[in-house]
């Protein structure tokens, strides 16, 4: 019986459950032998791997984070380590291995493959959404709407005290998450990396904006600028709003996973299953123009994610100070 095993890495996100539910069902459909990895590549290294069974998935779908936890290692990053992860698993008869994670991990996971001849598919999961190579990550849907849920709640809040707030998300260097947050939620301000905007430029609008009776102000920034106090202490000093930052951080990494990433998760790990059997040994399954295709780590890993062109060119247009409706 072939023995195939489920592993996350990095950062965990909502919707692992779901994929590790998916993967135990479709493996034992397939004839073959699940197992799980437990604390990403340092179960690998320290020997955490069990089978698994259909009693460990029941009940999980609806819970965010990773049953199987996840875990950053710095010991895998050394090739007497690798070698040791890789015997592990040979011991067991385990040949195949799927990785959720992200480039960093696939990076690991590629090296891993050509030492040990172990045959890996990753599923990019990250909030992020900063893959190179994918239009989606796992756990990005729900992530989009616990921001959406808290900015809903905050606006409630901001309208009755008059007040401006400045909302960081997460998304490292990428604005994915803020620009599609801000949109979706007709905030006032988008600040990312990918769009320079000098906030100063708002002012002649805004007082505008005050003086016939807004009285609120949601400005949306991304992690990456590092700018949300500043921000704040602007709408303080230059327009006299009482100001509030509200950093949402981890909360968006957990929660309720929503329907779309259960159905993305389930497409993934299904694809992912299917291309080991075909013998596809070291690749990406990657979701772009609403197709699923397996790319090469080079591909999704050597480059740098470019937020799309399209969404870009409507945050520039709807943020645009010279566009602010006086
Ligand atoms: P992500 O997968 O989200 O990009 P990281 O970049 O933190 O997250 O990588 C996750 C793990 O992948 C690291 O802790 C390390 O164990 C492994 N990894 C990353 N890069 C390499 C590499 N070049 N060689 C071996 N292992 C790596």
């Amino acid at each position: 019986m072939d023995k195939i095993a489920i592993l996350c890495s990095g950062g965990d996100v909502s919707g692992m459950n779901p994929a590790i539910k998916r993967f135990v069902e479709y493996s034992f459909a397939k004839g073959m032998q699940p197992f799980f990895v437990y604390n990403g590549y340092e179960g690998l290294i320290d020997n955490n791997i069990r089978e698994a069974h259909y009693e460990d998935v029941a009940g999980i779908m609806t819970r965010g984070g990773t049953k199987i936890r996840s875990a950053r290692s710095i010991r895998f990053k050394d090739a007497t380590y690798r070698a040791i992860a890789a015997k592990n698993l040979q011991d067991k008869g385990i040949t195949k291995l799927i990785v959720l994670g992200g480039d960093g991990s696939f990076r690991g996971m590629e090296r891993f493959y050509h030492e040990s001849g172990i045959s890996f598919c990753g599923i990019p999961s990250t909030i992020d959404n900063d893959i190179n190579g994918t239009d989606y990550c796992l756990g990005v849907d729900t992530a989009l709407n616990i921001i959406k849920n808290a900015i809903d709640s905050i606006r409630d809040t901001a309208s009755s005290f008059r007040r401006a707030f400045v909302i960081e998300t997460m998304g490292r260097d990428c604005g994915y998450l803020a620009l599609v947050s801000a949109i979706t939620s007709g905030a006032e301000v988008c600040l990312i990396p990918e769009i320079p905007i000098d906030i100063t430029q708002y002012k002649g609008c805004f007082e505008s904006q005050i003086r016939k009776g807004r009285d609120y102000f949601i400005a949306v920034v991304s992690e990456g600028l590092k700018n949300a106090n500043e921000v704040a202490q602007w709408f303080e000093e230059e327009l006299g709003f009482e100001s509030r930052v509200s950093i949402l951080g981890h909360l968006q990494r957990g929660g309720n996973p929503s329907v779309y990433d259960r159905l993305m998760a389930y497409k993934f790990v299904t694809h992912a299953i299917d291309a080991l059997l075909e013998g596809k040994n070291n690749s990406v399954i990657c979701y772009s123009k609403s197709h699923f295709n397996f790319k090469s780590i080079d591909e999704v890993a050597l480059n740098p994610y470019r937020l799309d062109e399209e969404l870009l060119n409507l945050g520039r247009e709807q943020f645009a100070p010279s566009h602010c409706q006086m």
